[in-house]
């Protein structure tokens, strides 16, 4: 882009917008609220700025000083002379406002606004942030944060960020690109990298996003050459949309894109209509996103870190199967333990490997995998594990090296020796990712030096380095879904016009079996009488149900009677039932009696669905009745989505080894997955006006049906509802 700061100086109002890239190469920064006191943040920005050497003009701003770190001070920002590329800002919150407006009076082309208190703080503060935003915006001033502690880019030497743990004499380079909500997240997670050796390319804390938001930064670390790997901390996406597009560009430009996001339980507090929609908060819903876009998400940064700097070298790589080479059989026997609870597989080495092997193990354990080098012949610390490595570094099924390390006379020793088979495997064309384990305390400290220095990627914990492998597994799975293509035989739309609010089980069963779901057969009777006639036209065993607005869950209330098997029986159960209700839901007006037929599956699934504020309906399948609630096991995906997507989403379950035939014949899955399909297009096609659909359960295994959904509830917004919310959005 065509940079606009010299016609910006001639007093041109709208200056080109920034991008990121001007952001990190600027010509000057101005400090505002500079300070030589480090328990300022003008103190630390000042500092780091100067100490990482920076080469372009630094502008403090400071009313009191003539020089700080022996450089000229200015009494005011309109006394710089000349329009700062960036500014700094960290003043009191009341005086950011008129900062700003000095700052775009003097041109400056991005500011990075370190002060709190906007829409971090309520409605007041939110306020100020429209305000601040606005002055920034008639000068075309681009901003970062406000709440936010800045930027570090090793790649470029620019350190515009407020924290102590920068004050270092050297910050270590490296492939991975940083977007962090949170700025103590951000230098936590780089300072803590940075203990072990690991560096990164660029790292941005967002803070508010009042202006520039995580995918503007996003966008840049994807066309940063520098930068292979990018890692996120992110408490809620502002953009659904623009979310989803960089996601898809980071999957093409075979940069992982790895999010840690916060919030992933509050989900569970949600108002529940029905059983599923407290199980589909929105970090579900996210989660179907990112997982749609080849996004991987994780739980916490630690391993997110350790992934990434495995990944650098060769971010495309799968992770494969892995060797384990020790210096403990115990440490050997765990490892491969927590490996074989992750799912990921151990390497059996090939004839190569073992031959090379073969001398310097006992006979009984020479091939073996963990090779356990505190058994080998002639002891430890002996280059036993520079051989060790080499070999196991060259066998060709090899997916990664995960190196356990256990007190020993001499780690040191031992540490330099796997770096030195490391480094020879890697010169010589294999250069397969390993991870050594530290697992000594303080007596491991001055090993952990010599790795640091060979820049060998390590980890003080075995939990740490199992979670970022199963990680690693899963990213190796992951693909763009495909957009799926209504099928031709569904409806053109769901025929909804007469319905509002809480839809009942006969007009929800309707509407599913419109789209081609399966539902078992039945009508809904006014009294007894009627409901014996029903009945009577249907196949028997049956099933009779309370038809009531009040009542929600009916079995609860004694709402459901199973394996009525004559019509008679049906009459005197909705007798029976009338009496139940009247007395466990005093004053609930019933309606009617669903007289149904009864089904008998092997097992209960339930398909729910509902909609996400930001990323549309979301459909969720899983175990189906009580497990509902008892184990949770769900899978997630946005709607609508395809049978073969629906396959996948069914594979992801605990559930799916009875599906594919667990100690019996084999289930439907085919038909399942058509079910999950339909019911997509469903909601999907419902629109604006979906909220809520549960189908719980869906038996899977019947004789007469292989799927059929033997109950139903929907909600609806009220017609026009969608318009009006379409609109204020828009505005
Ligand atoms: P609710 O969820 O409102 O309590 P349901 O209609 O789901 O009521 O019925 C409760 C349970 O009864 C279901 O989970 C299912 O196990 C069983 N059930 C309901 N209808 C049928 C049916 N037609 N055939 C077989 N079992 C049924
Ligand atoms: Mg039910």
């Amino acid at each position: 882009m065509e940079r606009d700061r010299e016609t910006g100086t001639a007093g041109s109002p709208i200056r080109d917008r920034y991008t990121v890239d001007d952001i990190l190469s600027p010509r000057s920064v101005a400090v505002v609220g500079a300070s030589e006191d480090l328990t300022k943040f003008g103190g630390r920005i000042l500092k780091s700025l100067v100490q990482h050497g920076f080469g372009g003009a630094i502008f403090p701003i400071n009313r009191a000083r003539q020089s700080l770190l022996g450089i000229q001070c200015y009494s005011s920002i309109a006394a710089v002379p000349a329009p700062p590329d960036v500014a700094v800002v960290a003043v009191p919150p009341d005086a950011v406002i008129d900062t700003i407006a000095a700052l775009a009076a003097v041109h400056t082309g991005a500011v990075i606004v370190i002060t709190a208190g906007f829409s971090d703080a309520g409605p007041a503060g939110a306020r100020r942030e429209s305000q601040m935003l606005a002055a920034a915006r008639t000068a075309g001033m681009r901003i970062i944060g406000p709440n936010c502690l800045g930027l570090i880019s090793p790649a470029n030497n620019l350190v515009l960020c407020a924290s102590p743990a920068l004050f270092v004499p050297q910050l270590p380079q490296g492939a991975l690109g940083l977007v962090s909500q949170s700025g103590a997240v951000m230098a936590t997670i780089f300072d803590r990298a940075m203990a072990r050796g690991v560096g990164f390319s660029h790292c941005f804390s967002i803070g508010n996003q009042a202006d520039m938001e995580l995918c503007d930064f996003v966008d840049f670390l994807i066309a940063d050459p520098r930068t292979r790997v990018i890692c996120t901390y992110l408490e809620g996406v502002k953009h659904p949309d623009r979310f989803l597009q960089t996601a898809q560009s980071a999957y093409r430009a075979g940069k992982p894109w790895l999010i840690v996001k916060a919030g992933r339980t509050a989900s569970g507090a949600a108002a529940a209509f029905s059983h599923t929609a407290s199980l589909a908060g929105s970090y579900e819903a996210f989660a179907a996103a990112c997982r749609e876009c080849g996004v991987l998400i994780m739980d916490d940064p630690d391993a997110m870190i350790l992934l990434a700097a495995a990944l650098s070298h060769d971010p495309r790589r799968s992770l494969g199967a892995v060797s384990v080479v020790t210096t403990s059989g115990g440490s050997g026997a765990l490892t491969v333990d927590r490996l074989s609870d992750a799912g990921v597989p151990l390497v059996e080495f090939t004839d190569a490997t073992t031959d090379a092997l073969r001398d310097l193990y006992p006979p009984n354990l020479a091939g073996a995998n963990p090779v356990d080098m505190g058994a080998a012949l002639g002891g430890l610390a002996t280059g036993v594990e520079t051989q060790t490595m080499d070999a196991v570094m060259r066998d060709g099924r090899t997916g990664l090296v995960l190196a356990p390390i256990t007190t020993a006379p001499d780690i040191t020793k031992i540490c330099e020796n796997l770096v030195a088979g490391a480094q020879r495997a890697t010169a010589a064309g294999y250069s397969t990712p390993y991870i050594v384990i530290m697992q000594p305390g303080r007596a491991g400290d001055q090993a952990r030096e010599v790795l640091r220095a060979a820049r060998s990627l390590y980890s003080d914990s075995l939990d740490e380095a199992i979670r970022a492998l199963a990680a690693w597994q899963r990213l190796s799975r992951l693909r763009l879904l495909p957009e799926a293509l209504k099928p031709a035989v569904l409806p053109a739309r769901p025929a909804v016009e007469a319905l509002d609010g809480a839809v009942d089980e006969a007009a929800a069963k309707r509407l599913l079996s419109s789209y081609g779901i399966p539902v078992n057969p039945g009508e809904v009777a006014r009294d007894a009488d009627d409901a014996e006639r029903i009945a009577a036209g249907l196949r028997g065993p049956f099933v009779l149900k309370i038809v009531s607005p009040e009542i929600v869950h009916k079995s609860d209330v004694g709402g459901v009677v199973l394996g009525l098997q004559t019509a008679e029986d049906v009459r005197d159960a909705a007798a029976d039932m009338t009496r139940t209700i009247e007395r466990r839901v005093p004053g609930a007006t019933i309606t009617g009696y669903f007289v149904q037929e009864m089904r008998a599956g092997k097992l209960e699934l339930f398909i729910g669905a509902r909609r996400d504020p930001q990323f549309g309906a979301i459909i969720l399948v899983g175990a189906g009745g009580i497990l509902v609630e008892l184990i949770r096991d769900v899978a997630v995906a946005r709607a609508p989505l395809d049978t073969a997507t629906a396959h996948l989403l069914l594979d992801e379950l605990a559930i799916a080894r009875l599906l594919h035939g667990y100690r019996g014949a084999a289930l439907d899955a085919g038909a399942v997955a058509d079910a999950v399909s339909r019911t997509s297009w469903l909601v999907h096609d419902l629109g604006d006006r979906f909220e809520e659909l549960d189908i719980n359960p869906v038996l899977v295994g019947d004789p007469h049906e292989s799927v059929v959904a033997v109950d139903a509830r929907l909600r609806l917004s009220s017609p026009g509802a969608g318009e009006t919310r379409t609109m204020r959005s828009s505005l």
